[in-house]
């Protein structure tokens, strides 16, 4: 009886369950080899400097280009890669290619990376071997931008402090990412030192928090880089507020690293 009841519980969550984990296992395998067969592309969206109107940074945003399931986006495989470790050489590809976009605008130009906090936890090389690569460029450590989130604060035990610390000490720069989407932004900033924090317009109904946000930020030598600004409402009043740097479809979303080039050669 049990047998059977085991057997019929079984076939009760089998079909969706089988299916979902199937797929993860497939996902994983295929990863493996996705950097190896050229299929992750890093698109670059354009920041632009809000004072200037000058595009002087830009995000690096994966893509898995599949064979059959087609353009992938990180929410799709980054969780995969986590849980298969893939993410670490994964990560370690994003960073070459986004300095070597760097490097190809010269220094002056910053270029953001994000990292979750798993790739914190889990990466075996330190900061030198960063510092490496940029020399290698000649590239400022300046022109790198760490993008982090508040989860890093679930693992902030010695070690992701220090490595957190290392990162500015050498001089690249910290960004915190989906600023206020969580409960601990304002611990993030007690316990790290940052350069940029990303703000998104599920504040910009708010013209008042926008502004406190922002002054704050000024206030602890913080810059404000505004996110996911769609339309010129948005963008009016996260300026009126004095946000820094703007991000969006309004002004363009993840392109290539050719067609920032043809963009940037035209502003
Ligand atoms: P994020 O760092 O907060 O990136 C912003 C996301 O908003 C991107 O989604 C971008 O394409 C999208 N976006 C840009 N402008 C707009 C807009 O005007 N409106 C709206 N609604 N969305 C906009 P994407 O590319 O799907 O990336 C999602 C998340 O995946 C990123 O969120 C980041 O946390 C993560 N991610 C992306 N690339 C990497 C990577 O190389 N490594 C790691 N660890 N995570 C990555
Ligand atoms: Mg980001
Ligand atoms: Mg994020
Ligand atoms: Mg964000």
């Amino acid at each position: 009886v049990a047998k059977q009841q085991g057997r019929n519980r079984f076939n009760y969550f089998a079909p969706f369950m089988q299916e979902a984990s199937q797929m993860r296992i497939e996902l994983a395998n295929e990863l493996r080899n996705a950097l190896k067969n050229k299929e992750l592309r890093l698109l670059f969206q354009p920041i632009r400097n809000l004072a200037t109107d000058k595009i002087d940074m830009a995000e690096a945003l994966i893509r898995w280009e599949h064979p059959q399931r087609g353009l992938l986006k990180p929410a799709e495989f980054i969780g995969v890669a986590e849980n298969t470790g893939v993410i670490a050489s994964i990560g370690e590809w994003v960073f070459q290619e986004a300095a070597a976009l760097a490097a190809s605008f010269g220094n002056g130009f910053k270029v953001c990376v994000n990292k979750s906090a798993w790739q914190f936890r889990h990466e075996a090389v330190g900061v030198e071997h960063w510092l490496e690569l940029l020399h290698e460029q000649a590239l400022s450590p300046h022109s790198m931008v760490i993008e982090v989130t508040e989860g890093l604060l679930l693992e902030a035990n010695r070690e992701v402090v220090q490595r957190v610390q290392s990162l500015r000490d050498a001089n690249l720069q910290i960004s915190l990412d989906d600023f206020g989407h969580g409960y601990s932004s304002l611990n993030f900033l007690k316990r790290f030192q940052i350069d940029f924090l990303k703000l998104d317009t599920s504040f910009s109904d708010n013209q008042l928090l926008c502004e406190a946000i922002v002054s704050m930020a000024h206030k602890l030598g913080i810059k404000v880089i505004a996110e996911k600004i769609e339309t010129p409402g948005q963008l009016e009043i996260l300026m009126a507020a004095g946000c820094d740097f703007g991000q969006g479809f309004l002004f363009g979303a993840p392109i290539s690293a050719e067609k920032l080039h043809r963009l940037l050669i035209t502003q």
